[in-house]
């Protein structure tokens, strides 16, 4: 088997950008010193691997500002990687830059033998390949003029043919030859061809797909310094073209929006937010004859609900999203705009070394107590609570017959699920959730704890749940179509820049933040998400790993690729994996509002803000954040048809269009 000539190992390469441009020493000093100078980390390759066998060819495409020249600097050496490693076993011929290596005050004839010596090759052995290089480049009348007077593509000819006169161990080909005339890059195809059949290995960079499907045997695509894939030509360089159209298509779809919004046209209503609720409100509007402008302060459509597509698999940016209802005419309407699969949600709790399968069910006590039948389960439970509750009323001084009632968490917990489970399960996870001990928070965050006494690990009760096939962006994105959309632009800003553009505003935002705050801050506890890359197959074998122990920071990890079973959409296996370790943290005004605390000081101020919502002309307010509520999909869902048919005076008829 060939050795690998050129190992690129996780590698990444980092540049300082200043924030003010200084040209010369003394400034850069001065500055310095007055500490006027700061810097702004930007990673050009991210922990990249490559691995090039002797005599492959390899194309490495993507946009431009991807990487593909700081990937060739890095392996010919000119840039060192800050982690990772590169080791390159053969002799390289570098065309990276066009003009790179020649003098351009000598003269052709001068830069021959100068290029010649760059590369390591003798005044003689030059002298003999003289006229063979000039030949090749056909630049005989222009030998013995200076070199600055070439034009590009003059200087790429001469460039290629020094640097391909004798068959390199490694071509490196940067679009140079994209200057070229067509018979001259016709003429270095050829001798490329030539040079792959005589053993050379070529790493190559161009924009121009066909030739990099002629040229090679293998492809790279990167974008913005990550590898997106690699693998056979054909393959990536559809994916790639698919994608370049959609991103085409995207811009376009922007830029006709934007004329739309900014036409002389008045739209019957404003969404604020590009979350679910106001994209099916804003659906559920032009299918009623109605016009609607979406605006989101975020950069993309989706709300809460956005996932990515990274290295094929679809991450769930705000957190896992799993769609759950028993409400058939809400699930057939989500499956209008995306086809879901048959993921059900099994999470799993690690607490120290053990694991337990959630939510409680027979799995859980059986793992717990070696247990097997409900008869046997359900009398550990009681005789823990029975216990606890005897111990705690002899305390608080109560007779045997009279009534329990917890004071906290911790023993509202105990008396539903007994000592164990609560110790295991519930007790450190729920303060590292809430920042607080179970002591010290109110019982009735949990009024109920479902105890399963069958070996079920389905986390939902409900009849239909699933995943969108290709995540929920395409969802909203169907949702949306034909709804100009406008992201990036917070309300304020749209309202002062397009006011009179539209008659009636539905506010999915922060009801408070509506009111500037007038009345004071609503409470909300919200997640830090770190997502991870890894390269490996599979990291914890599932897609929600609850970790309820105090040991780790965090409550859960997340691996994406299993919502879609680590498969992508051909049904391949993929061979990397993300991760996003969730961090429950004290919200504060700035930060992503996430869940609610809907305590009795916090209802009492949103019950302000409602009233004054409710004078407010002309601006209805929905959603969870517009209506200060934590709602699943389908109840948002719910609630944007309420909406919608009160607002519109329309009835929501699922797999219908245009009705009134
Ligand atoms: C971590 C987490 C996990 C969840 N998991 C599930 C789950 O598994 N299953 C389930 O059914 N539900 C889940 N949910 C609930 C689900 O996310 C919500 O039901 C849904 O996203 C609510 O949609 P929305 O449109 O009301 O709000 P959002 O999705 O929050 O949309 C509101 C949009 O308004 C924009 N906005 C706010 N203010 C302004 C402004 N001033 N100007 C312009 N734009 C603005 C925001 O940027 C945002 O995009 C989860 C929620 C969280 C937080």
């Amino acid at each position: 088997m060939a050795e690998n000539i050129i190992d690129v190992n996780h590698a990444s390469i980092r540049f300082n950008l200043g924030n003010i441009k200084v040209d010369n020493l003394k400034e850069f000093t001065i500055r310095k010193i007055r500490h006027e100078l700061t810097f702004q980390e930007f990673l050009a390759l991210k922990d990249v691997d490559l691995h090039v066998k002797r005599g492959e060819s390899w194309g490495l495409i993507g946009t431009n500002g991807s990487g593909k020249s700081t990937l060739l600097k890095m392996i010919t050496g000119i840039l060192k990687p800050y982690k990772g490693t590169v080791q390159v076993r053969g002799k390289i011929a570098p065309m990276i830059e066009l003009g790179a290596g020649f003098d351009q005050e000598l003269t052709a004839r001068e830069n021959i033998f100068l290029n010649g010596a760059v590369l390591g090759h003798s005044r003689r052995f030059m002298e003999e390949h003289f006229d063979e290089i000039v030949e090749f480049a056909e630049l005989q009348r222009f030998l013995d003029s200076p070199i600055k007077n070439y034009s590009s593509g003059m200087k790429a000819r001469l460039g290629f043919s020094v640097a391909t006169m004798v068959n390199p161990e490694i071509l490196i080909c940067d679009e140079v030859l994209s200057v070229g005339d067509a018979n001259f890059r016709r003429r270095c195809n050829a001798r490329m061809q030539e040079m792959l059949s005589g053993g050379t290995t070529l790493l190559y960079v161009s924009h121009d797909i066909p030739s990099v499907i002629r040229l090679c045997d293998h492809v790279l695509w990167l974008d913005k310094g990550d590898v997106v894939m690699q693998g056979d030509p054909e393959t990536v360089c559809n994916a790639y073209l698919e994608h370049q159209e959609k991103v085409y298509s995207y811009a376009q779809k922007e830029r006709e929006d934007r004329q739309e919004i900014e036409s002389g046209k008045v739209f019957d209503y404003l969404v604020v937010g590009a979350g679910l609720y106001g994209s099916v409100f804003a659906n559920e509007a032009c299918k009623a004859g109605k016009s609607a402008v979406v605006i989101d302060k975020r950069d993309h459509i989706g709300g809460n609900v956005y996932t990515s597509r990274r290295d094929n698999i679809d991450v769930h940016e705000y957190g896992a999203h799993i769609f759950h209802t028993s409400d058939k005419k809400v699930w057939e309407y989500v499956n209008q705009y995306a086809e879901f699969n048959h993921y059900i949600n099994s999470p799993v709790a690690r607490y120290k070394d053990e694991l337990y399968n959630l939510p409680f069910n027979m799995n859980t006590f059986s793992k717990m107590w070696g247990l097997y039948t409900p008869e046997q389960v359900q009398a550990k439970i009681e005789e823990q609570r029975a216990e606890y509750i005897a111990q705690k009323k002899k305390e608080r001084g109560l007779a045997p017959e009279e009534a329990f009632v917890p004071q906290n968490l911790e023993e509202q917990a105990i008396s539903l699920a007994g000592t164990d489970i609560y110790e295991k399960l519930i007790r450190e996870y729920t303060q590292k959730q809430w920042g607080r001990p179970c002591t010290e928070l109110p019982a009735f965050i949990i009024r109920r704890w479902p105890l399963r006494f069958t070996y079920d690990n389905n986390y939902f009760n409900d009849r239909y749940q699933g995943i969108p096939i290709g995540g929920y962006t395409q969802m909203v994105e169907k949702l949306l179509s034909g709804v100009p959309v406008m992201t990036g632009i917070d309300y304020r800003t749209f309202a002062k820049k397009y006011a009179g553009k539209y008659r009636k505003v539905i506010y999915t935002g922060p009801i408070d933040e509506y009111f500037d705050y007038r009345l004071g801050h609503l409470q909300y506890r919200t997640v830090r998400f770190e997502t991870e890359e890894l390269d490996m197959p599979n990291f914890q074998g599932n897609a929600v790993v609850n970790y309820t122990g105090s040991e780790a920071p965090w409550t859960r990890i997340i691996e994406h690729k299993w919502f879609e079973f680590g498969k992508d959409l051909e049904g391949n296996d993929l061979p990397k994996t993300i991760i996003s370790r969730e961090y429950s943290t004290e919200w504060k005004p700035g930060m992503e509002p996430y869940y609610p605390v809907n305590d009795e000081a916090n209802m009492k101020l949103y019950e302000q803000y409602k009233k004054l919502a409710e004078k407010e002309p002309g601006v209805l307010f929905g959603g969870r954040l517009g209506t200060y509520r934590y709602y699943n999909m389908d109840q948002v869902i719910l609630q944007a048809w309420e909406m919608a048919e009160k607002e519109l005076k329309t009835r929501i008829l699922v797999g219908s269009v245009g009705k009134k």
